[in-house]
């Protein structure tokens, strides 16, 4: 099976108000000091098995100067070998690319770019918090392909507070018309700690949330439309043209083999789980001092594979094969969980495609199902 490599960079320019991901202000001093300590815990990290993908994400990578990026880069590929074909994708904000960065990026032998557009409204865009327009995204995307980058992603949010139907519509086709290999859209999900939260709280601002039927026909227009010019809708928010979908993330949702390294970056190596701390200044003591970064540590066996399979499965479109669950695990899904399918089919939330045969058969999520997903996974956990 394929083994990936997650490398986490937590420096962003500004912070978005929905932001909840491990990530801090950039600051040079702080990020050059960072640097050096994620690389050498990348040495650490076994190497005899070559990768299939490798995905520099954040926070936001981009905000690194180039040195740095093309420093990092080259420690991966001096550590790791790649098998051929492989994929290294890289995280960008639009308000962070030049032409110069996306030459070394490239050179240095990254393949794909995923540009964190989030929307091609400007009123959005600056209600989000983000650093950039949309012209500057458009810019983006022309300079990543000047550079030489064919495998070209772009990440949409939808469900915005007072965002209307026409301006998803809009945003979907101006990321369209840019063509890329990839889109993914997700609706903005309001988390504990986040800006965003706060309005909701009763803050300065209140932003009303879209109601549910708006989000409802955002998504539903978005699989139409994405699939009407040519995507293939591979997993609940995630679209790409034929032989471009992220296999890094294919890999996380087959339940493959992975390498985190970074601020609070998670692995998963031989059914066992474990993840990093994400306390910065402890990050860094912890390396200088030649120790484990690792927080915590879980193995994932018996039920909670099972479930953890089934879950993150059923997020393909595709769904789950029963031969090869049944090959992986030893079980066979359909009678194992046969009241939790059973109840979810009545619901129309879950069909079974393809009986007759084992290999040939899928269970997978209705087009209800995808939108109400969450509902289904909560009865295999
Ligand atoms: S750029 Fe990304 S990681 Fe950084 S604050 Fe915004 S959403 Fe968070």
């Amino acid at each position: 099976m394929a083994l990936s490599l997650y490398v986490h960079i937590p420096f962003c320019i500004k912070r978005c108000i929905y932001c909840d991901f491990v990530s801090g202000i950039y600051d040079p001093e702080k990020a050059l000091a960072y640097i050096e300590a994620l690389k050498k815990e990348i040495l650490e990290i076994p190497n005899g098995t070559p990768l299939a993908t490798l995905y520099i994400g954040g926070g936001t990578p981009t905000a690194l100067p180039v040195n740095a990026l093309s420093d990092l880069i080259n420690c991966i590929s001096g550590h790791f070998d790649f098998i051929e074909n492989h994929e290294a994708t890289i995280e960008a904000n639009p308000g962070t690319l030049d032409k110069e960065k996306l030459r070394v990026i490239r050179s240095s032998g990254i393949n794909r770019i995923s540009i964190g557009a989030q929307s091609f409204n400007d009123d959005e865009l600056s209600f989000l918090g983000r650093i950039h327009n949309h012209e500057e995204i458009e810019q983006a995307v022309h300079l990543s392909r000047d550079a030489g980058f064919e495998n070209i992603g772009i990440d949409l949010i939808y469900g915005l507070p007072g965002q209307s139907i026409n301006s998803w519509r809009k945003t979907l086709e101006r990321a369209v018309s840019l063509k890329p290999k990839h889109i993914s859209a997700y609706e903005l999900t309001v988390e504990k700690g986040t800006l965003l939260y706060k309005f909701f709280q009763g803050g300065v601002e209140k932003p009303e949330p879209s109601d549910e039927d708006k989000i409802i026909e955002m998504y539903n227009h978005t699989v139409d439309y994405l699939i009407f010019n040519g995507f293939i809708h591979y997993e609940i928010s995630n679209f790409g043209m034929p032989d471009y979908f992220s296999r890094h993330n294919l890999n996380y949702w087959n339940r493959g083999e992975y390498y985190g390294a970074g601020l609070g970056a998670h692995s998963f190596i031989n059914e066992k789980r474990f993840y990093n701390t994400d306390n910065l200044d402890e990050y860094l003591r912890l390396i200088s001092e030649n120790k484990s970064t690792v927080k915590e540590s879980q193995d994932i066996t018996g039920d909670r594979a099972l479930s953890e399979a089934i879950f993150l499965g059923l997020r393909k479109t595709e769904g789950l094969n029963v031969e090869s669950f049944s090959r992986r695990y030893n079980k066979n899904i359909l009678s194992l969980f046969h009241k939790e399918i059973r109840d979810l089919q009545e619901a129309g939330l879950i069909e079974i495609r393809g009986a007759g045969c084992s290999y040939e058969t899928n269970v997978r999520l209705t087009k209800k199902g995808l939108l109400l997903s969450n509902e289904v996974f909560e009865k295999f956990i």
